[in-house]
């Protein structure tokens, strides 16, 4: 994809994301890897409102930015994740309702359903708590991702990471879906939880599943 390309698929993944309730107002970041850098959603800009010459470019060794917005407050977990994980293209932030339900309650997402092979886990990390926008913040999503292709954030919302922004999109969809089930689950006083045994063999089953853009 060129610039123009990846700029206009950044706004269609934030619009999707409102439009499918995973994300509202002003709520949530979207970033795509891009060369030496990224290009990141600017800060407080409702997705109705966004526009692809609106994202902020930022190179990865640094700080500094280009663009007519200033970037997402969110920028640090978006670099350091990129610059942590060399397979990492996209990255999408939300505050989908039941994944922030479980981040408040600090609950992990366990392997309540086979999905959870898509994150390369036996469960989604909740990362420590820390102030949005900071780099405490960033550390501690950076720690819970480790390994993995998705995680709640403590109090606030969830983070997920992929080789391009519709399976990021993708994988948001997919860790929102696991934590309504888990929410359900334990409304009615728990459930089943996949054994590492039949994880594994679903992940294996798993290789190249995706969504076809
Ligand atoms: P931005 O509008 O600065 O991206 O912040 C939204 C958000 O979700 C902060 O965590
Ligand atoms: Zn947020």
């Amino acid at each position: 994809m060129d610039e123009r390309e990846l700029r206009a698929d950044v706004v269609r993944v934030v619009r999707e994301l409102d439009a499918s309730g995973l994300n509202r107002g002003t709520s949530g970041n979207v970033s795509a890897r891009f060369g030496a850098g990224m290009l990141v959603t600017p800060s407080g800009v409702r997705g109705a409102d966004l526009e692809p010459e609106m994202l902020a470019f930022m190179p990865l060794d640094g700080e500094g930015w280009t663009g007519p917005m200033k970037p997402s407050s969110e920028w640090r977990f978006h670099r350091d994740l990129y610059r942590a994980r060399a397979e990492l293209q996209a990255i999408v932030h939300t505050h989908a309702p039941f994944s922030t339900i479980l981040s408040i309650a600090r609950k992990p997402v366990p392997a309540v359903h086979y999905m959870m092979a898509a994150f390369g886990g036996l469960e989604i990390r909740c990362s420590d708590y820390a102030t949005f926008g900071t780099a405490a913040l960033s550390d501690a999503v950076v720690a819970a991702m480790e390994g993995r292709a998705g995680c709640l954030m403590a109090n606030h919302g969830m983070v997920v990471g992929g080789p391009t922004l519709t399976r990021a999109a993708w994988l948001a969809h997919e860790l929102e879906a696991l934590a309504h089930q888990y929410y359900h689950v334990l409304q009615i006083g728990g459930g089943v939880i996949l054994t590492p045994a039949e994880l594994a063999e679903a992940a294996a089953g798993f290789a190249g599943y995706g969504p076809k853009a």
